[in-house]
């Protein structure tokens, strides 16, 4: 079977490396919020080219801890995209504010930007943009809408560590961005981990007092806060891991590349590559099909293990079955076609090659 995402193979490339990190840990006596998790704040930073980052429990925490510290709750409106994972939508309905749905471009699968503006109300505060797949949302069009009607843009940068939009990565794209590192993401920890990253001063110290309890000073609390803080163990293995991250992304380029020259059938489509390759760092590689289920089994009957991202639109789930009764029509299309083909930095040619090979030779 080649595996959807091999997991195993690409942490065993640094397991030296990953196990030196951990000892020093498990020997250093500290293992929430110390030094490792300050190294990995400052690198990944760096890396995104913004001024703070703050490291959290994980990805739908980070996204919690941005709309909370920008002080959203009921009444206010955040402008999502229809067509996400579920965890966008949940961190805006956790802090009690309305997700107001966009749907999304059918050949970039991220928000239609053109379809933004007549969503705007009086009590917008904020368009929550999805990098999704690992391509950059369009960042141009969202930030010129969003200085216009005073809105702030956060990012959902979950599935696009490295992205580049216009010279800058992900991360440093909107006024704030949640990072994901649950272990199959592009920059992958061993357990739950994420990440605010932001410019803004304030909000970066509020965020820091969030997750600790809303406590900037031991035994001082200046907001209702959580317990959303990054273990030492997950900071270590994440700077292990971020050193690698240019390298794999730049593999899983050449594995996309492959597959966009080389696949041909006239019953799939595929995915739209930007112009700008660095746009896209291909966190997984999505097909589309009319006939989906079939292909799927014949996929899997080849030894090709497949994944679907996502089978149920967010306005299907039972836990919003208060918007069951409204269209999207292009969200639905796409939840039908689509099916994630694997892709990972560690996958061979040979494997490459063999899931060409297979899906060109798929008939009805
Ligand atoms: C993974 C993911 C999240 C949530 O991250 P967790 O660390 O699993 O909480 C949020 N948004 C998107 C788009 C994701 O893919």
């Amino acid at each position: 079977m080649i595996p959807f995402l091999n997991l195993k193979d690409i942490n065993a490339q640094y397991s030296n490396e990953l196990k030196t990190a951990i000892g020093k840990v498990i020997d250093s006596g500290w293992y929430v919020l110390g030094q490792e998790v300050e190294a990995f704040e400052r690198e990944f930073a760096k890396y995104c080219g913004v001024k703070h980052c703050i490291g959290v429990s994980n990805g739908l925490d980070a996204l919690k801890l941005i709309l909370k510290a920008y002080g959203y709750g009921p009444g206010d409106e955040i402008i999502v995209p229809s067509n996400t994972y579920i965890a966008t939508i949940l961190a805006i309905s956790e802090v009690g504010a309305i997700p107001v749905l966009v749907e999304p471009d059918i050949s970039t699968f991220n928000i239609d930007s053109s379809l933004v503006e007549e969503k705007i109300s009086e009590d917008t505060k904020a368009i929550l943009a999805v990098h999704l797949y690992g391509q950059s949302a369009n960042i141009g069009i969202l930030r010129e809408i969003a200085n216009r009607y005073q809105l702030k843009l956060i990012e959902d940068a979950a599935q696009a560590h490295g992205a580049v939009y216009n010279g800058k990565k992900t991360g440093n794209l909107g006024d704030a961005a949640g990072f994901s590192f649950y272990p199959g993401k592009n920059l992958g920890a061993l357990g739950d981990a994420g990440a605010v990253t932001t410019n803004d001063d304030d909000l970066a110290k509020k965020i820091r007092a969030y997750r600790n309890y809303g406590s900037d000073k031991k035994y001082e609390n200046l907001h209702k806060g959580y317990n959303h803080r990054l273990d030492e163990i997950q900071a270590a293995v994440l700077r292990v891991k971020l050193n690698y991250l240019e390298q794999e992304n730049e593999n899983r380029r050449k594995i996309a590349k492959m597959y966009l020259k080389m696949i041909q059938n006239d019953r799939i489509i595929l995915p739209n590559a930007p112009k700008n390759q660095k746009e896209h760092v291909w966190h997984v590689f999505v097909l589309r099909t009319k006939d989906r289920e079939q292909f799927q089994k014949y996929l899997t009957s080849h030894g090709i293990q497949t994944v679907i991202h996502y089978p149920i639109p967010v306005h299907k789930q039972a836990a919003y079955c208060e918007w069951n009764y409204i269209n999207f029509p292009i969200s639905e299309q796409l939840h039908d076609e689509v099916i994630s083909i694997p892709i990972s930095p560690v996958q061979s040619i040979k494997d490459t090659k063999r899931i060409i090979e297979v899906i060109n030779s798929y008939e009805l």
